[in-house]
């Protein structure tokens, strides 16, 4: 099946999108301008809401529960060690009543996995450089081809080889 749907960066959302729509069958591609996933932590809430979206996956949201640690209340506390208040968070109607810790790098390692079960890739290294809607000819627009681009600094040629390698690969409509 050639891929309908281009999606650019495989954080979080590119990466539960691509779960998605291949959970419902909609070919898909999804490339990334890095050379691999971020080891930082910078999101670091899982929701009551997002795990219970994640349940209706395959493998649901147990991984990323058993990755996590589970958050039930916060105390606010002053500059002085004082407690100044208390946050509670385990009255949510939620099977999941509690904040899930969990760093996006370890979010994104689950995702990554999942995304491979279902037999897709992260195509990394490669970047969109430019974008093009052509209105109704495909139903949802046109995207031109990804130029590939020097993200890592040193290795523009390479990156050029593996893009015209895609190229004599990709339909003629992307
Ligand atoms: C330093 C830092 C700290 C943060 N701390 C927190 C925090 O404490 N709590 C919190 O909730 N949120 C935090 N955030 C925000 C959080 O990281 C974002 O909300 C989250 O990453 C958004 O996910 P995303 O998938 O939309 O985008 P991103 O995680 O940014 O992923 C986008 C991906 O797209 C790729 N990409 C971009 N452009 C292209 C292109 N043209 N071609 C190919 N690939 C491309 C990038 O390489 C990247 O992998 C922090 C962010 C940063 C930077």
């Amino acid at each position: 099946m050639n891929p309908s749907v281009l999606i650019v960066g495989a954080g979080p959302v590119g990466l539960t999108l691509a779960c998605e729509l291949t959970r419902y069958r909609v070919p898909v591609r999804i490339v990334d301008k890095t050379s691999q996933r971020t080891d930082k932590s910078k999101a670091i809430v899982l929701w009551s809401r997002t795990l219970e979206l994640l349940d209706r996956g395959d493998r649901g949201s147990s991984p990323f529960v058993e990755a996590g640690f589970k958050v039930d209340g916060v105390n606010i506390v002053a500059a002085d060690g004082a407690v100044v208040g208390h946050v509670k968070m385990d009255s949510a109607p939620s099977p999941y009543p509690y904040a899930l810790m969990l760093p996006q790098s370890d979010s994104e390692r689950l995702l990554e996995a999942h995304l491979e079960t279902l037999g897709l890739r992260v195509e990394r290294q490669v970047e969109a450089t430019s974008f093009t809607d052509s209105g109704a000819a495909h139903g949802v627009g046109e995207v031109v081809p990804l130029q590939a681009n020097n993200s890592d600094s040193d290795s523009a040629g390479k990156h050029a080889r593996h893009y015209q390698d895609q190229q004599a690969h990709r339909p003629r409509d992307w």
